[in-house]
């Protein structure tokens, strides 16, 4: 079949491949356990789930403003100001199915072809994809175990150019658990201030699972706020386990935010009515949920990380937020995806090569431990079991 030529440069995330090809496994009767994909394996908030069935029973079933209703952009607004600190108007957030799609608008809107965009290698693949797929240029900035998978400073400075024209952050990150401190953050801010002509897109939705020190976003930098040059891309999937409902949302400056939901009527019209009344739940509602999800995250990630270092030619640095480890696994002597294949087919353990997040995540391998401390204890007994059979 004929495609248009600009498929041929849209990616795609192999969490979902994965989970296909495991899937397949299950289906042929083996028991497969789940560390590949990146979602809460929680259900949603009780309370949550019930503003939302409330909502389609007082008919909230029709067509929202493509923006979101009034009531979420405010609610979200509020809540992205006091924990960032800074002044947001709703007139500046848009709503849309899932935090994924900012990404995509956002560098739609701002990347012509040829620009160049500096984002972290390895990261989560959806950043590289559509910016090819805009016929964009990535430009990548390696993130190493030895620095905590956070930039070295003056790579991220050579990595400028003239024709830079955004610039992708991740904190807490995705694959690596990395995590920007506040002084990371400020020296960003000071390399940033001298090109005031370069957007950022703050990927900011493993906001809330942090593990230890507090959470400082680029937003809160003076110039860089969300009315100046900052997108902050955050939503609901991690933080309520609301992944299935598809709701996330932008913050950016209002003139982008038009452009932005110009592009949303293009394709999605708006978000799903209901899940935007949820999501209006989750954000006033009682927080207790997120604390006690968080809580068991912190115990899954003492486990998971104290078992992978157990393994013969494994090295896991502790993850500081997310909920991702991402191990070393060089001193196995396999690269990432044959390690990756092999846990699969002989351990029954999902889990994905670090070199779908980037060629600098080769010789690691991602576990997500969103999955119960039972399960990831049986599949650390497992992965022990096929590495000490290997040849
Ligand atoms: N950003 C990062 C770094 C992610 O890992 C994900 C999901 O895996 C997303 C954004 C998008 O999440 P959603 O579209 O479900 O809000």
């Amino acid at each position: 079949m004929r495609l248009a030529g600009r498929m041929e440069r849209l990616g795609t995330e192999t969490a979902f491949s994965v989970l296909a090809k495991a899937r397949a496994l299950e289906a042929r009767g083996r028991e497969i356990i789940h560390l590949e994909i990146g979602e809460p394996d929680f259900d949603t908030p009780a309370h949550i789930v019930e503003a939302g069935c409330r909502a389609l029973r007082d008919g909230h079933t029709h067509y929202t403003p493509a923006p979101g209703i009034p009531e979420l952009r405010a609610a979200i607004a509020a809540e992205v100001a006091r924990s960032r600190n800074i002044e947001v108007s709703p007139e500046q957030v848009v709503v849309t199915p899932g935090g994924k799609p900012i990404m995509f608008f956002a560098i739609l809107a701002l990347v012509d072809e040829g620009d160049e965009v500096l984002l972290p290698n390895p990261a989560f693949p959806i950043y590289e994809s559509m910016v090819n797929f805009v016929g964009g240029q990535p430009v990548f900035v390696p993130l190493r175990q030895e620095n905590g998978f956070r930039f070295d400073l003056e790579e991220f400075r050579a990595g400028l150019s003239e024709r830079t024209r955004l610039v992708i952050l991740n904190s807490p990150a995705n694959p690596t658990g990395g995590v920007l401190t506040p002084e990371d953050i400020s020296a960003l801010a000071a390399i940033l201030s001298e090109r005031p002509d370069v957007f950022v897109l703050s990927d900011e939705i493993y906001s809330r699972f942090l593990y230890s020190g507090s959470f400082a976003s680029i937003a809160s930098e003076p110039g860089l706020g969300p009315d100046g040059r900052t997108v902050i891309l955050d939503g609901f999937s991690k933080t309520y386990a609301m992944t299935g409902w598809r709701i996330g949302y932008g913050v950016m400056p209002e003139p982008l935010a038009e452009s932005v939901t110009r592009l949303q009527v293009n394709s999605n019209s708006c978000t799903n009515a209901a899940a935007q009344y949820a999501a209006l739940e989750a954000l006033t509602g009682p927080q207790d949920a997120v604390e006690r999800m968080l809580d068991e995250f912190r115990a899954r990630r003492d486990l998971i990380v104290s078992g992978l270092n157990e393994l013969p030619g494994v090295e896991c640095a502790t993850p500081q937020g997310a909920f991702y480890a991402f191990p070393r696994i060089e001193g196995t002597g396999y690269p990432a995806q044959e390690l990756a294949d092999l846990l699969l087919e002989e351990a029954g353990v999902a889990c994905l090569a670090g070199t779908g997040f980037g060629r600098y995540g080769e010789g690691h391998l991602r576990f997500s431990y969103a999955n119960s401390r039972e399960n990831i204890a049986r599949a650390l007994e497992r992965a022990a079991d096929a590495l000490s059979r290997l040849p």
